[in-house]
């Protein structure tokens, strides 16, 4: 608990003038009311505001398809070809790994599945995949289709890591015994490691180890993690993760997702793969008719080649945090959601409960508010007066002040709203 904290708009203005990178608000379109006040935007968790260079950057891919057709592919200022390769240190940076670990390819999803065909294959008495109870829909519909598809019934095979009685975290311990007690039978965990629903971050590394022990694989989910907690995903020794760049890499909707597949996989030319040109051996790429010769590492992984447009929008905002830096924005992050929870404590009523961790370490920067006996009203309340949170039924709105472009008046501003409406 930091203490000292006071409520009230001018404190809030003062932290602002504090905060030493508070000018990278400018760096974004922040949306705005008629009168062109700005609105207070609390939903990074969901679709990231665009940073101002975007457009700058897709235009010059524009330019240059414009100006040399295909020749672009080596022609273009940032040529084509390896342009991929212009992301790869910046993205490893924000995720603690290895550029030989890292990848932006495809969607999220998507990339589950791929990993899934390396990292999940089970044998007829170690089959089963553990994830949350509260797992994002789309993940557990993966896994119940991998399941589905290599000829397993999900209600056998697929397992819940849930939260106890009455609770909404997970407890660590709980895992520990489901592994103690089935991880014979389990291939493969699957685990958000930042839940989107609590906000709870999860240590990954406790739970790579207790994976590794019983000899299953482990996968993390990093959607709402990525450029907002610090995985240090190469020292967790997880086998993969995979993100999406729409959510805290505001790098526009439905944009490529990216992929990590730890060091100590990247020489196996025995795993099993799903394979596209794009993860043969560049030297070779355009002999055709090669043998194929996968790449090491994620490269490997890829199938196709990637669509240009979409990875300059996100160059634009992995030079954002490759410049301002994690550790930077982590610690703001950690002062703003602390700042946050200060002031909905200071809210007098027992209708609010916020179910996250209260411990700065186990959360990134969202808040997830339960309000009593509240509906979709309350949500659509604070959208009418222009603050955008995600609401999740039944009773929960999840806010998340982001480092990069919220400051503490706007959740100062969020506060006393939020305690009007109530
Ligand atoms: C946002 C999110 C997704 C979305 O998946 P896409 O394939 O990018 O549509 C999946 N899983 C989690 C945990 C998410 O938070």
């Amino acid at each position: 608990m930091i203490t000292g904290l006071k409520a009230s708009l001018e404190y809030a203005k003062e932290l602002d003038k504090k905060d030493k990178i508070s000018y990278y608000r400018n760096q974004f379109h922040i949306p705005k009311d008629k009168d062109g006040k700005d609105w207070i935007y609390m939903c990074g968790n969901s679709l990231g505001l665009q940073p101002k260079t975007t457009q700058q950057y897709i235009q010059q891919e524009l330019n240059d398809w414009a100006n040399f057709g295909v020749e672009g592919h080596f022609e273009a200022k940032n040529p084509w070809m390896p342009y991929h390769e212009f992301l790869t240190d910046a993205m490893a940076k924000v995720v603690g790994a290895n550029p030989l670990e890292v990848v932006i390819m495809n969607t999220l999803t998507t990339n589950l599945h791929l990993l899934m065909v390396s990292f999940y294959q089970p044998t007829k008495t170690k089959y089963k995949i553990v994830i949350e109870s509260d797992a994002f829909p789309s993940d557990r519909y993966a896994v119940e289709s991998q399941l589905h598809f290599h000829g397993f019934d999900p209600k056998e095979g697929l397992i819940e890591w849930k939260p106890r009685k009455g609770e909404e975290l997970l407890h660590i311990d709980d895992l520990e015994e489901i592994l103690d007690h089935q991880g014979d039978e389990i291939a493969l965990l699957l685990i958000g490691g930042l839940n989107y629903y609590t906000g709870q971050y999860l240590d990954i590394k406790k739970i790579a180890d207790l994976g590794h022990a019983k000899e299953c694989m482990v996968g993390i989910d990093l959607a709402h993690g990525v450029g907002n907690i610090q995985p240090k995903l190469h020292d967790s020794g997880v086998d993969f993760a995979a993100w999406c760049t729409y959510k805290y890499l505001n790098s526009g909707p439905g944009s490529l997702g990216g992929l990590f597949v730890h060091e100590k996989h990247a020489y196996n030319k025995d795993l099993k793969r799903f394979a596209g040109w794009w993860s043969h051996n560049k030297k070779t790429r355009f002999n055709m008719r090669q043998e194929f010769d996968v790449m090491p590492g994620a490269e490997g992984y890829q199938l196709s080649n990637p669509p240009i447009l979409s990875m300059a929008a996100i160059k634009a905002s992995l030079d954002i945090f490759n410049e301002v830096g994690m550790d930077t924005l982590r610690k703001k992050s950690i002062a703003l959601t602390g700042y946050f929870e200060f002031l909905i404590h200071q809210i007098d009523t027992d209708r609010i409960k916020i179910i996250t961790p209260d411990n700065p370490e186990e959360r990134g920067c969202q808040l997830s508010i339960q309000v009593k006996n509240a509906d979709k009203s309350l949500h659509q309340k604070l959208t009418d007066h222009h603050i955008i949170t995600d609401w999740r039924e039944p009773d929960v709105i999840r806010c998340a002040p982001t480092p990069l472009y919220n400051s503490f008046e706007d959740v100062f501003k969020m506060t006393e709203v939020l305690k009007t409406v109530l």
